[in-house]
């Protein structure tokens, strides 16, 4: 199965955004609105600058009060990993697994074109699991 499978059988292809100058409360604030785990960052809306996500914020925040005025770009991570529309979900499940991050951004030529959570993976796997077993289960009981 591809990753592009995976982004259009989502309930939701919304692509969470925030500048780099905005705040960490500005991202809370997102985040929560928007009940998701991170947010590409991004000067455009669409070209890739980074990515911050709760852990970003749970970091930054620990013992440090003045956290919530400090801006996006000083919590994100900027060397992002991606992965394109025609990755396979086993590719992009080792990719996730050994990065030990729970998003990936999916990326056609400079723009990204949607966002997978390690939710969105287990859950494509969970069906394609299903869908062979239902297959064989077929098969044994016509013959
Ligand atoms: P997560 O597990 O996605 O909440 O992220 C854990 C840490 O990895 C945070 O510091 C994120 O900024 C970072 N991170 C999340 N996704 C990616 C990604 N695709 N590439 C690189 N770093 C990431």
């Amino acid at each position: 199965m591809r990753i592009s499978e995976v982004v259009a059988g989502k309930a939701s292809q919304d692509i969470v955004t925030i500048t780099p100058d905005a705040t960490v409360r500005e991202l809370i604030a997102l985040l929560t609105r928007k009940n998701v785990g991170a947010a590409v960052v991004s000067t455009d809306g669409s070209r890739l600058t980074g990515i911050a996500s709760e852990r970003d914020i749970v970091r930054k925040l620990d013992g440090n009060d003045a956290a919530l005025d400090a801006s996006v770009a000083e919590i994100m991570t900027s060397n992002v990993v991606t992965c394109g529309p025609d990755s396979t979900l086993d590719e992009v499940r080792t990719i996730m697994t050994d990065g030990r991050f729970r998003h990936l951004p999916v990326v056609d030529g400079d723009r990204v074109v949607g966002v997978v959570s390690i939710g969105d993976i287990v859950k494509a796997h969970i069906d394609q699991l299903q869908f062979e077993r239902d297959q064989l289960d077929h098969y044994v009981h016509q013959s």
